[in-house]
């Protein structure tokens, strides 16, 4: 079969054409990357993992009126997506201390924040991702103070959806980050979550043990990723795999 055309390919996700016009199709590799790509990895069976979480998140997201890109899954690796002008920042929301925060800062990792934090980092692998402020933002273009409102905005639902999620699960979802992308309809310009919201991208702890459940594991060289993923993906009843104890064919009497 002829392969689709390949739009970009990132650390650990290719985007090919797809099928309609506005749509792209995103494809999950298994490779892990840290510390801007310093440190590298092929994880089996962490693209079939996110790209069941992403989905699970995206779609519910969708469900409550937050706008993301994700139209459907295609198969185990892929699914369909808007298209979208990605805007060159990773907007990262915080709730509890943790990563670069904690080092810049001096705020113990594991501290409660008094209010969930929104940050901006801008996106250049060269200059490895700086944290920069509004002013910054908008005096280079990079969003105008609207596109920054409705960031904020829209970042702060994705962080009450995920929190309550998690939290249901025993979770708590210590920080993520998102990116934003634009769509036109007409002249008529809106901002939706795009790439992917998966356990690459956010910080995941078990509210009893503490335990680490996301990409801190393969950066802090904590055990295996793929069984920390599984993890989140069964307490939220997304399983890529048969359930345990369904992976023989059985005789039904
Ligand atoms: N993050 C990400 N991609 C990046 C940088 C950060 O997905 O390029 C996520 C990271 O997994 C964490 C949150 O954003 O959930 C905050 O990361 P932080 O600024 O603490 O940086 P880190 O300690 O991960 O370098």
């Amino acid at each position: 079969m002829a392969r689709r055309k390949k739009v970009y390919e990132g650390k650990a996700k290719i985007l090919y054409e797809g099928p309609e016009p506005g749509t792209l199709v995103q494809y999950f590799k298994d490779d892990a990357t840290a510390f801007n790509a310093e440190k590298r990895a092929t994880i089996d069976g962490k693209g079939v993992l996110n790209n069941r979480l992403s989905e699970y998140f995206m779609t519910g997201l969708n469900g409550i009126g937050v706008p993301t890109h994700f139209i459907r899954r295609i198969n185990m690796r892929e699914q369909l997506i808007r298209a979208v002008e990605i805007i060159p920042l990773e907007v990262v929301v915080r709730n509890v201390a943790a990563g670069s925060i904690s080092k810049r800062l001096g705020i113990e990792e594991g501290t409660a924040l008094p209010r969930p934090i929104v940050e901006f980092y801008y996106k250049d692998d060269a200059l490895g991702d700086p944290l920069v402020s509004e002013e910054h933002i908008i005096a280079f273009g990079w969003a105008t103070q609207q596109d920054l409102d409705d960031m904020i905005s829209l970042a702060l639902r994705v962080n009450d959806f995920l929190s309550g999620l998690m939290l249901g699960v025993n979770i708590k979802l210590v920080d993520f980050k998102i990116e934003i992308g634009r769509i036109w309809d007409g002249d008529f310009m809106r901002l939706i979550v795009a790439d992917e919201i998966s356990p690459d991208s956010c910080r995941l702890w078990d509210i009893d043990t503490g335990q680490k459940l996301d990409k801190d594991v393969f950066r802090r060289d904590l055990g295996d990723l793929a069984d920390a993923y599984t993890e989140v993906a069964k307490r939220l009843g997304v399983m890529p795999n048969a359930p345990q104890g369904m992976t023989k064919p059985t005789l039904i009497n």
